[in-house]
């Protein structure tokens, strides 16, 4: 089989996204990552899963631009996003990424709908065009009815999905997610990764998501181990 790579000339069928390959990060003396290697395709999703302290999120922040790896490379739609300043660094995340938090940090002043138009009104969008299209979102993450609804009126599920809504309104190429169901109960948190997995597959977008819980980690297309800073790809059947 021909080796896939982001540069030219690629095979037809999936082709990477996002991959980095070798990935360091020193913090003072404390290695959080060295040899760490992710790819994502289109469509897919992946779970980046280890320990406490085994540099699943400082993998997480070299892919999507936040931190600036010391050695290796990372490379968005033939992009390499380690070589960009600080500042194309943010206009990349703003403009092609989206984030998932373990906590949705909706303003609560705002509505629903508000919240999740507020990246297209930061992108110079009108605000009744803005929430127009936010409230396009809702029925597909089973939000539909609670558009008006403020922060503090929706549950703990609810206001995830809202968050989720924000996140994909600017029809993000990835989104990263961060324990996104960590502070949900089981149910909740069953539901919400669902529709998180199938609404970026529908969309064609990618999703890298970093968890310890196995359960989370089963709904994504593949997971990767990161141990002591080191990536162990494990293939699993993609559904
Ligand atoms: P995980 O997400 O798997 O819990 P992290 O990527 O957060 O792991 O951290 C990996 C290692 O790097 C840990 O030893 C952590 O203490 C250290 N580390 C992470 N971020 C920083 C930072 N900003 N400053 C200093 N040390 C950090």
């Amino acid at each position: 089989m021909p080796s896939q790579t982001m540069h030219t000339h690629a095979p037809p069928g999936p082709r990477p996204v996002l991959s980095g390959a070798d990935l360091a990060k020193d913090y003072g003396r404390t290695t959080a990552l060295h040899h760490a290697s992710l790819v994502v395709d289109r469509g897919e999703s992946v779970a980046v899963m280890g320990p406490s302290g085994s540099g699943k999120s400082t993998l997480l922040y070299c892919l999507s631009g936040v931190v600036k790896p010391d050695g290796g490379e990372v490379l968005f739609s033939g992009v390499r996003v380690d070589e960009l300043s600080d500042a194309r660094r943010a206009d990349l995340r703003r403009s092609d990424f989206g984030f998932v938090f373990q906590f949705p940090g909706l303003l609560p002043e705002l509505s629903a709908a508000e919240n999740v138009a507020l990246p297209l009104m930061l992108d110079g969008v009108g605000r009744r065009d803005a929430v127009a299209r936010a409230r396009e979102l809702f029925p597909t993450l089973g939000l539909e009815g609670l558009e008006r609804r403020r922060p503090g009126e929706l549950s703990g599920g609810e206001a995830q999905r809202v968050g989720i809504a924000r996140a994909l309104v600017l029809d993000p190429a990835v989104v990263f997610a961060d324990e996104p169901t960590g502070s949900l109960d089981t149910h909740t948190g069953d539901e919400v990764m669902s529709l998180l997995v199938s609404t970026v597959r529908d969309r064609r977008s990618a999703l890298v998501l970093v968890t310890h819980d196995e359960r989370v980690a089963e709904r994504c297309d593949r997971i990767v181990r990161v141990v002591d800073g080191r990536t162990l790809t494990e293939p699993k059947e993609v559904r």
